[in-house]
């Protein structure tokens, strides 16, 4: 067990240069330079930047997608460099949870299956996925929608499904590339309120996104511009969204048994080798 003052991510000054393998220096591009960012459990915090600032390089090496060109990295106290592939894969699959702007939903499954996905890469007995799956949409608010394919479902219950796919192995950690970026403002309000309920239960949260409005709903804001941390200050306004009828049905759904206690410990499992 790692001790409960070890920060969740904790990065010391990370550079990553896109190109590196190219023999024309001119397509290199240093997407972050020096990134030094520490954030511990159960903190709620936004990235800000305007376009091309690095925010999506930074939220693929904190999800372990891609690695640093220098740099140390410590995901719960360990040096990211020091695990396998294997390591890498278990901690994305089993404590950090993926949203991205553009949904990534199969259009050709239903919702359930969609949201059933990451068990079986997990490897979870398909009589157990299906009660699972039904759980995380009901967790977002979704239960009613299950058997309806994205093409079906407006943006916001999209980018729903894709929350309950998200949260359906119950991760620690949840990693939020521009979430709302593809909704209007009602479906904004209420992602931004399942986040904050999310939030609540004890998950950490790094929501990323270019739009200071979304931002001031964390705790935390921390501006990124040019590969770089410019300011990093407690929100003044860190607002819980305001309640739509979507979300009075998502504050519903929680009252069920959804205590911390079963939010995994972020502690690795190191894979014997
Ligand atoms: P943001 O998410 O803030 O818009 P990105 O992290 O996507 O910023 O990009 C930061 C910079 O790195 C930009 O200049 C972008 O063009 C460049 N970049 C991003 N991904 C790649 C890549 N795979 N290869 C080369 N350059 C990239
Ligand atoms: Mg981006």
């Amino acid at each position: 067990m790692v001790d409960s003052n070890t920060p969740v991510v904790d990065l010391r000054d990370i550079w990553k240069t896109y190109g590196m393998g190219r023999k024309d220096d001119a397509v290199r591009v240093d997407a972050l330079r020096g990134v030094s960012l520490s954030i511990e459990d159960r903190e709620y915090t936004a990235i800000i930047g305007p376009s091309g600032s690095g925010k999506s390089t930074l939220m693929h090496i904190i999800g372990c997608l891609d690695n640093p060109t220098s740099g140390t990295y410590y995901i719960d106290g360990e040096d990211a460099s020091d695990l396998t592939e294997q390591d890498l894969a278990e901690i994305r699959n089993s404590h950090i949870g993926f949203v991205f702007q553009q949904f990534n939903l199969l259009a050709s499954l239903n919702a359930w299956r969609n949201v059933e996905l990451p068990l079986s890469y997990a490897g979870v007995p398909s009589s157990k996925r299906r009660t699972r799956a039904m759980e995380a949409l009901e967790r977002v608010g979704l239960t009613d929608r299950a058997n309806h394919k994205p093409g079906e479902l407006s943006g916001g219950q999209q980018q729903r499904v894709a929350v309950a796919r998200a949260l359906v192995n119950n991760p620690s950690l949840i990693l939020a590339d521009e979430p709302t970026g593809n909704l209007d403002s009602v479906s904004t309000s209420d992602m931004l309120a399942l986040f904050h309920d999310l939030n609540e239960e004890g998950r950490t949260i790094i929501l990323i996104t270019h739009d200071a409005d979304v931002a001031a709903s964390a705790r935390r804001i921390v501006q990124v511009r040019d590969g770089a941390i410019t300011s990093d200050s407690a929100s003044t306004a860190p607002a819980a969204a305001t309640s739509t009828v979507i979300t009075s049905s998502i504050r519903t759904g929680a009252s069920t048994p959804t205590a911390s206690a079963r939010i995994p410990d972020m502690s690795l499992r190191r894979v014997p080798r």
